[in-house]
């Protein structure tokens, strides 16, 4: 971290409400969004907290998006208030107020910084090695699901709109052909016929909804693994990251998690070939999920986890093809044609899910037979 970093850090840090003095702020974790930090204070408990510089660029509403996070943590507490307080801590976010009583931090530099307790002797993984990790990841988000059903959505603020929605994502392609900024769009045109060829199928999750058929729920939108600490025996322990948290469908959540468990390589691998579906660690992310989501969702709902599972690697390929036709302005690249390798990773996901639809339809349908 570099020194200025630092100094800005222990600045912000000493506007929270802390009991103890802070002796020391350090760079923590390995998440890409916001800038994370490790406070550690002089207290004979040895609890740590964890600050955040959070990223406005990405999340302009920052009043909305905290008093979301303190909605959906307060409710949380509300399940599991018959526990002692330390064991609550370690399995939900706890924010730590400023001095001033707010839920963040505005610095001079016109930063926002917020502050939780860290959740110690815990791990979370950027990649799911085993079908125990994979089952108690789904457990985790399925637990999250199920304790939000009955938190009032209209409460929830949508902070990034249309974030999953994949009409608005496909009118941002045919916008990005149409403008043709960059000259690429002759060199993609067999992945153009792809897209439409497959474009009903994508819209089967909006067309439910339009109809009235599949409920909004709150759901937690950015299901990566690394989103779910777990204890030193792979044991789920809390759901973080609850920036995304906002009204959607559960299918959302299925799908994304389901996209970077499945495969077993990195988002931009060139050799397509090393694509080969992990079908164990999607049936052991299934069952986990199911096992708690059963308890609520309708029928229309498991029906519609099939269809996530296909939609978010198709809308994260839209996604990327758009931002190489557009010039790589919004995903970080290292050579010139990184986007479109990404696009076709994506691709190939789907594809290889089509070829494998009916392995993927058993694992969800004999998890709800037993
Ligand atoms: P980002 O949006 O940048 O991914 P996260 O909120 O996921 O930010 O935090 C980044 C990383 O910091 C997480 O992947 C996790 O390793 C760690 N982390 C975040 N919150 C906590 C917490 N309360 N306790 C322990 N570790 C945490
Ligand atoms: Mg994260
Ligand atoms: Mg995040």
């Amino acid at each position: 971290m570099s020194n200025s970093n630092q100094i800005n850090g222990l600045k912000a840090a000493a506007a929270f409400s802390l009991s103890e003095d802070i002796i020391s702020v350090d760079a923590f974790g390995s998440g890409h969004i916001n800038d994370t930090y490790r406070v550690t204070t002089k207290n004979t408990h040895g609890k740590s907290f964890l600050l955040q510089r959070i990223n406005h660029y990405i999340f302009q509403n920052v009043d909305g998006l905290m008093l979301n996070i303190k909605h959906v943590t307060d409710h949380l507490k509300t399940k599991i208030a018959h526990l002692p307080p330390e064991v609550q801590e370690s399995r939900v976010l706890t924010i730590i107020p400023t001095k001033s009583n707010d839920l963040y931090h505005l610095d001079d530099d016109g930063n926002y910084w917020r502050m939780f307790i860290l959740i110690d002797d815990t791990k979370s993984y950027d990649v799911v090695e085993t079908t125990v990790q994979a089952s108690e990841g789904g457990k985790a988000f399925g637990q999250f699901q199920l304790q939000l059903a009955d938190l009032d959505a209209s409460q929830i603020v949508e902070v990034l709109p249309n974030f999953h929605n994949i009409q608005f994502r496909l009118d941002n392609l045919n916008r990005a052909i149409a403008a043709d900024a960059h000259n690429r769009v002759k060199e993609v045109s067999d992945i153009l016929d792809f897209i439409s060829s497959r474009e009903d199928r994508m819209k089967t999750i909006l067309n439910l909804a339009a109809q009235g058929k599949l409920p909004l729920r709150i759901t937690h939108n950015d299901t990566k693994f690394n989103n779910v600490l777990l204890d030193q025996n792979d044991q789920a322990q809390c759901v973080i990251d609850l920036d995304t948290v906002m009204p959607g469908y559960v299918a959302y959540d299925f799908g994304d998690a389901i996209r970077t468990i499945i495969n077993p390589v990195e988002e931009d691998e060139k050799d397509l070939s090393k694509i080969v579906l992990n079908i164990p660690l999607y049936a052991a992310y299934a069952e986990g999920y199911l096992n708690e989501a059963k308890e609520f969702l309708t029928d229309v709902e498991v029906h519609s986890l099939l269809e996530g599972v296909f939609l978010l690697p198709y809308m994260q390929g839209v996604r990327f093809l758009t931002d190489y036709l557009e010039g790589d302005h919004y995903f970080k690249t290292k050579y010139n044609d990184h986007n479109l390798v990404r696009t076709k990773t994506q691709f190939k996901l789907v594809e290889e899910m089509e070829r494998q639809e009916e392995e993927l339809k058993s694992a969800i349908s004999s998890v709800l037979q037993d």
